[in-house]
């Protein structure tokens, strides 16, 4: 992604207006209004952001204290229509902000200036739609935008969201899947039983890339189910980058595993970024809400989806442990003979 010229200084607050007019233009930086950093600054605009002649605000500091401290005064007055972005130099390189900063409201963390104003494009909506979002008070959205909306605002909320669907009429037990899979470009994904995962090691200072997954509910390793046909080495380059957006090579397996009633059947990767300065993914969407690079001992400071796949993995990566060949291994061909193929 090229980056676009930076309108924004650190230690500024944004505020962004809603132009209706903006949605297929780049970001303008003329419906921004910028704030010292100073709190009577803020205080002056809050009836302006009560009464909602704002769609987002974008926190620029390079004090991560100063930067919480935002959100959690910011929080209080917890506007559902807002899109908060948390602009931070260091972002993507500290997991215990990132989490911090989620856990108190923020939509997107970022030091990406052209993911921030790809965000703000998806705010600035054309209001010329019939549909409300079930999840805020916002509306008048057409297909595609509720669907942006959706993946972007409401990325972090618990997915169990019973509603009827505004578009469709059905009645659905899980919104955010729903919209997600039967509308706009959505495609219903066949379950296959099949499954990667990757570790993946940054080896400059051994740090793992993990993703933020959906959901509030935690970091975890990039992977998730194979599409039909597809392999499970591609599967695991496709989901690190639909989660993480860094593209990899994949050095080798860790583990073949199968649960006992041969219901599922899983690979775990071991790779390396093509690139080590490849900024991880930091635009919530459907597949995460963005990735990051995690040391060893950061890890008990952030929340993890499930702790097994990481802690045991990381460990035996980071001592030394043995990764197989990409070949299948023999004595295991017999095991696999039914399976999508390996590479
Ligand atoms: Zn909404
Ligand atoms: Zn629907």
């Amino acid at each position: 992604m090229t980056d676009q010229p930076n309108y924004f200084n650190p230690n500024f607050i944004y505020l962004v207006k809603h132009n209706i007019y903006r949605k297929s233009e780049p970001f303008a930086p003329d419906n921004v209004v910028a704030l010292n950093n100073t709190e009577s600054d803020f205080e002056s605009q809050l009836p302006n952001i009560l009464e909602k002649h704002y769609i987002a605000i974008i926190i620029y500091l390079e004090s991560h204290s100063l930067c919480l401290n935002y959100l959690r005064n910011f929080l209080q007055l917890s506007q559902t229509y807002l899109f908060v972005i948390v602009f931070n130099s260091q972002a993507t390189e500290d997991p215990v902000f990132r989490w911090n900063a989620s856990e108190l409201g923020a939509h997107m963390i970022t030091n990406c200036f052209s993911a921030a104003c790809s965000a703000l494009s998806i705010c600035m909506y054309r209001k010329h739609g019939t549909y409300p979002c079930p999840y805020c008070e916002m509306n008048k959205f057409d297909e595609v935008e509720l669907r942006e909306h959706v993946s972007l605002f409401h990325e972090s909320y618990p997915q169990s969201l019973c509603c009827t669907c505004p578009i469709c009429k059905k009645m659905t037990r899980n919104f955010f899947s729903h919209i997600f899979h039967e509308h706009g470009d959505g495609v219903l994904e066949e379950r296959t039983g099949f499954f990667s995962i990757c570790i993946v090691q940054r080896q400059s200072d051994k740090a793992f890339l993990m993703v933020q997954e959906r959901g509030s509910s935690g970091f975890w390793v990039p992977g998730g189910g194979l599409n039909a046909g597809e392999s499970y080495m591609k599967g695991a380059f496709r989901e690190t980058l639909e989660e993480a957006g860094v593209f990899i090579d994949i050095k080798g397996i860790l583990q073949f595993e199968s649960a006992s009633h041969g219901m599922w059947k899983r690979v775990v990767f071991y790779g390396e970024p093509k690139d080590e300065n490849q900024i991880p993914k930091t635009l919530p969407d459907f597949e995460s809400n963005g990735a990051c690079w995690v040391k060893w001992d950061q890890l008990k400071n952030i929340k993890l989806r499930n702790m097994s796949e990481p802690m045991k993995f990381f460990r035996f990566v980071l001592d030394g442990g043995h990764v197989n060949p990409l070949e299948i291994p023999p004595g295991e061909t017999r095991f696999y003979n039914q399976d999508p193929p390996l590479i």
